[in-house]
């Protein structure tokens, strides 16, 4: 699949040159002796490892084979202002030539964002097949509360070891699992976008994705057959090839949409006290919610009159909003309205045409049914409901979740024009 992405760099159909800032990414029982070797034909001597309680039991792999020092932050690690200035202090002090992340998601979201700051290379070395981000450049963080992603560096080549990332606690390998087939609704989001608002959509990238899916969901059929660390080495294939589509697009439209809205959302904590959540299982959750929701309103017969009605200054309204985000308004406002203008968000952009809703169903076609979906969220050992990850499991919470995720983002999705549609009614 590696090779799929190399060929989408020599020349895509869709015109744009699309590009990479990582030169390898190693999934291999040699992944370190690979680092060591990388580490030494960049003529890099005084490596910095970033990891966390959890895992810097990993580290001693490294050190075992080139020297480097070790960080670790207290505690099992946030991706927050307070942590990125802590690792900053590291850096500052021990003027590092490269940063090494080992750990999962939040060591690498840390290492990437004070990598970027401080103008230096990073390498990724996971230790669980838990998210898709090891390999993108964008660096999802909590900043003063808020759910934000930066601009940043991507590592320059990842080193994953399938000894290291299949010893990993069960319930990571399942969120991953949860990322991945996320996609699913990401897809479909970014193929409304390009329905509704002529946004550019890359079949190549798209079928990328669908491919790692695939492959993901055949390895889950198989998984008893082929062993759990065959089986985590294709999660981490699906992960990896999704962190590269991201750098590939420039952005995370491939590979985020309104089920990510759903985990973000839950992870500002405005409708939540707190959530035990991890990524991937929220996003599972969310996916499974905006699934039943998307072939439920597509089989009731989209409101398209309504929906070309949608005005961004109703749905946009900060009286509303404010009850539910109180003192995070002006960021969501800010986000949802780029330029400062109605015109600006990317609901004024939809345009019906008599081709829409045939396009929109052949759309959904190549989104599951939600009775599918949770069917492969059970057999990965993924939560389905809010319940089981420490949200209220009422009917209302998922309602009021399904109604506010859309503001996390301007990106369009079809929850978003849903609830949009619904606003401009009522306002
Ligand atoms: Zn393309
Ligand atoms: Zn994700």
């Amino acid at each position: 699949m590696f090779e799929h992405v190399l060929k989408i760099m020599e020349s895509c159909p869709c015109g744009r040159r699309h590009t990479l800032l990582t030169e390898e990414c190693v999934v291999a029982l040699d992944a370190e002796e690979q680092m060591q070797a990388y580490i030494a034909a960049k003529g890099w001597r005084n490596p910095l490892i970033v990891a966390d309680d959890n895992t810097k039991q990993f580290a001693p792999r490294l050190t075992a084979l080139f020297p480097a020092k070790l960080t670790a932050v207290d505690g099992h690690a946030h991706a927050t202002e307070i942590w990125t200035a802590k690792v900053g202090e590291v850096v500052n002090a021990e003027r590092p030539d490269v940063l090494i992340a080992c750990g999962s998601g939040s060591v690498h979201d840390i290492t990437r964002y004070v990598a970027h700051e401080h103008g230096l290379p990073f390498l990724s070395y996971p230790t669980a097949a838990s998210v898709d981000g090891f390999v993108s450049g964008v660096a999802a963080m909590t900043w003063h509360g808020q759910k934000l992603t930066f601009p940043s560096s991507p590592p320059v080549a990842s080193f994953a070891n399938p000894a290291v990332f299949a010893s990993a606690p069960a319930l990571l390998t399942a969120s991953g699992v949860g990322d991945v087939l996320g996609k699913y609704s990401s897809l479909f989001d970014w193929r409304v976008g390009q329905i509704l608002t002529g946004e550019p959509l890359c079949e190549e990238l798209a079928a990328l994705e669908s491919e790692a899916i695939g492959e993901l969901v055949e390895a889950l059929s198989r998984r008893g057959e082929i062993g759990e660390e065959a089986y985590c080495e294709k999660v981490m294939n699906a992960l990896q090839i999704s962190g590269l589509a991201i750098q590939l697009s420039g952005n995370s439209r491939p590979a985020s949409g309104a089920e990510h809205h759903m985990s973000h959302l839950w992870e500002m904590h405005r409708l939540n006290e707190t959530n035990d959540g991890l990524h991937g299982e929220q996003v599972g959750v969310g996916l499974l919610a905006v699934v039943r929701t998307y072939h439920g309103a597509l089989a009731d017969g989209l409101d398209y009159e309504r929906i070309s009605e949608i005005d961004p200054r109703k749905v946009m309204d900060r009286a509303a909003l404010e009850p539910v985000f109180r003192d995070l308004t002006d960021g969501i406002l800010r986000e949802n309205l780029p330029g400062g203008t109605p015109e600006s968000s990317s609901l004024a952009k939809i345009r019906i045409t008599p081709d829409t809703d045939r396009r929109l169903k052949e759309a959904e076609k190549l989104l599951p049914s939600a009775e599918a979906i949770e069917d492969l969220l059970r057999r990965a050992g993924a939560p389905t409901t809010c319940g089981e990850i420490g949200l209220d499991g009422s009917p209302a919470f998922l309602e009021a979740s399904l109604r506010y995720a859309p503001y996390v983002r301007d990106r369009l999705t079809l929850l978003k024009v849903l609830m949009a549609a619904e606003r401009s009614r009522e306002a």
